[in-house]
C-alpha cells in the first residue's frame, strides 16, 4: 500500500514516510491510494467483545503491506489496543461505544499509542532515504521532536503515549484557560521528555504555531519534527478498527448495519469511520455531532467550505473552527451530495449539552461527558431506530461541568486517579513562534 496527498495523486509515499512527515510535502494530508474491500463475514463475530487487537492486525495488514513497519504490526496493534473498547447498551435503540478506557480516558489514546509505537520502529528501521519534506542527509542525526497542538485531550494522550519513549521529545501547546483542570493535569505531568506550554490564545493559535514550526527552516534543521495531531495518518488508521469491530458486533447481534454518531471537532475520529465504511464494514450512516462550532454544518447546507472563528463551548476538545481533516473528508466525497447520502450533521448548543447530561443520567443512570452529550443531542433530533454513540471521553475528566448538573461527583476511574497525583510542570507562552523557539531551547 502506498499513500498520496489529498492534493495530488503523485508522488506516492510509504507508510513510514507518511508517519514521519505528518503533513504531505505539498501541504495536503496523507490518504491511502485505495481502500481494500474486506469480506467481513469471514471475520465472524468478535471473540471477546471490545477486544480489538486481533481485528486490528487483520484489518491493517493491507495498509502496512510493503513497508518495513509490517514486521511489527502485531506489537503496534497490541500496544494500541491493550485496553477494552466495550459497547454499553442503554436501551433498545441506543448504544454507547466507550472509547475512554485508555490511560488518559479519551479516544485519542488509541491513535496516540499506535503512533508512538509505530514511530519507535520507524527509527529502528532507519529513516527513509529520500525525503522531500525534510533534509534527508541530516535526518538521522537530528533529535526527534513531537510538536502537537491540543484543544484538550490530544496533548494528554500523546504525552502519555510517549512518556516511556525517552529518545523522543514531546512539546505540547494548549490554549491557556480553555481546558479543564483535569485535562491540564494530564498535559503537564509526564516528566522529563514531555513539556506543555499554555499559549495565550485559542486552539487555532496553537495549531498555527505548530504549522509555522513545521514550515520553518530553522526548526527543521534543529529537529526532526513529528506530527501527532489528528492530521497524522498514524492516528487515523487504528481508529478504523473500533468502527469495524463495533459494526461487526452490532451486525451479529441485530442482523443490521450500524449507525454511528460521532462527536466531532477536527473530524479526525469521524474520517476514520468513513474509511472503515469504505472498506465495506456493515456501517449504514455516520452522523456528525457538533457543538456550537458550526462550520461543518454550514458546509453540508451550502456545499461551500468556510472555516469560522473558534467559539468556546462546554465540549472544549471540539472547539475547532477550521477542521483540519475536512480536506480528507472532501477527498473521499468530492461531491457534497454524496456525503449527504451517508451522513448527517447536528449542532448542539451548550444548553442542549447540559440538558442531555442531565436527561441521560436521569433516564439511564449513566454519566456522559460534554462531548459525548453532543452525540445524544443529535440522536434525539434524528430519531434513528438504532444508533451507536461514540463516547469520546470519560465524564470524570469534566467533573467541573458534569457534577453540578447531576448533583453528585463523578466516580474517578483508576487511570485518571493515578495521573491526578503526578507532579505537574507548566509554562506560559505568547502565541509567537520566536517565543516558542526560545522557550524550547532554553
Ligand atoms: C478530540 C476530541 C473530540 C473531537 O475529535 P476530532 O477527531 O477532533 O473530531 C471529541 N471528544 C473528545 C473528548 C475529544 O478529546
Amino acid at each position: 500500500m502506498k499513500f498520496i496527498s489529498t492534493r495530488k495523486s503523485q508522488p506516492q509515499y510509504t507508510l513510514s514516510e507518511a508517519l514521519q512527515f505528518g503533513l504531505a510535502p505539498d501541504g495536503g494530508l496523507f490518504v491511502p491510494t485505495y481502500f481494500p474491500k474486506v469480506d467481513w463475514k469471514k471475520f465472524g463475530p468478535i471473540k471477546r467483545s471490545g477486544d480489538y487487537a486481533e481485528l486490528a492486525e487483520v484489518l491493517l495488514y493491507d495498509f502496512f503491506a510493503g513497508d518495513l513497519l509490517s514486521a511489527h504490526l502485531q506489537e503496534i496493534c497490541r500496544a494500541a489496543f491493550h485496553f477494552a473498547i466495550p459497547t454499553h447498551k442503554l436501551d433498545h435503540g441506543v448504544e454507547v461505544l466507550e472509547l475512554f478506557h485508555g490511560p488518559t480516558c479519551a479516544f485519542k489514546d488509541v491513535g496516540a499509542r499506535f503512533l508512538a509505537e509505530a514511530i519507535t520502529y520507524v527509527r529502528g528501521a532507519g529513516a527513509p532515504k529520500s525525503s522531500p519534506a525534510q533534509d534527508s542527509a541530516k535526518s538521522a542525526s537530528r533529535p526527534r521532536m513531537v510538536l502537537v497542538a491540543t484543544s484538550g485531550d490530544t496533548g494528554g494522550a500523546v504525552g502519555a503515549a510517549f512518556s516511556n519513549k525517552s529518545d523522543v521529545r514531546v512539546v505540547i501547546l494548549y490554549p491557556q484557560g480553555r481546558i479543564s483542570q483535569r485535562q491540564e493535569q494530564q498535559l503537564t505531568c509526564w516528566g522529563p521528555n514531555v513539556q506543555a506550554y499554555a499559549v495565550r490564545g485559542a486552539f487555532d493559535d496553537c495549531q498555527k504555531l505548530v504549522k509555522a514550526a513545521f514550515l520553518s527552516e530553522v526548526w527543521r534543521q534543529r529537529w526532526q519534527l513529528i506530527s501527532a495531531n489528528s492530521i497524522s495518518l498514524g492516528r487515523l488508521l487504528p481508529q478504523m478498527v473500533y468502527y469495524a469491530g463495533a459494526s461487526l458486533e452490532h451486525y451479529y447481534r441485530t442482523g443490521e448495519a450500524a449507525h454511528f454518531i460521532v462527536p466531532t471537532g477536527n473530524l479526525g475520529n469521524a474520517v476514520a469511520g468513513f474509511w472503515a465504511r469504505e472498506m465495506g464494514f456493515p456501517i449504514a450512516k455516520i452522523g456528525l455531532a457538533l457543538n456550537a462550532n458550526a462550520a461543518i454544518a454550514q458546509y453540508f447546507q451550502s456545499g461551500e467550505w468556510k472555516p469560522l472563528p473558534t467559539q468556546e463551548t462546554l465540549a472544549n476538545a471540539m472547539d475547532v473552527g477550521a477542521a483540519s481533516n475536512m480536506e480528507r473528508l472532501r477527498h473521499l466525497f468530492p461531491r457534497v451530495e454524496d456525503l449527504r447520502e451517508v451522513s448527517r450533521v447536528n449542532v448542539a448548543t451548550d444548553n442542549e449539552i447540559r440538558a442531555a447530561i442531565q436527561s441521560v443520567d436521569a433516564q439511564y443512570k449513566y454519566i456522559i461527558c460534554p462531548h459525548t452529550a453532543t452525540g445524544f443531542v443529535a440522536a434525539k433530533k434524528w430519531g434513528w431506530p438504532s444508533a451507536t454513540i461514540l463516547a469520546t471521553a470519560h465524564p470524570a475528566k469534566f467533573d467541573d461541568v458534569v457534577a453540578p448538573l447531576i448533583g453528585r461527583t463523578v466516580p474517578v476511574p483508576a487511570e485518571l486517579e493515578s495521573i491526578l497525583h503526578h507532579e505537574v510542570e507548566r509554562h506560559e507562552l505568547a502565541p509567537d513562534l520566536n517565543a516558542l523557539y526560545e522557550a524550547v531551547c532554553s
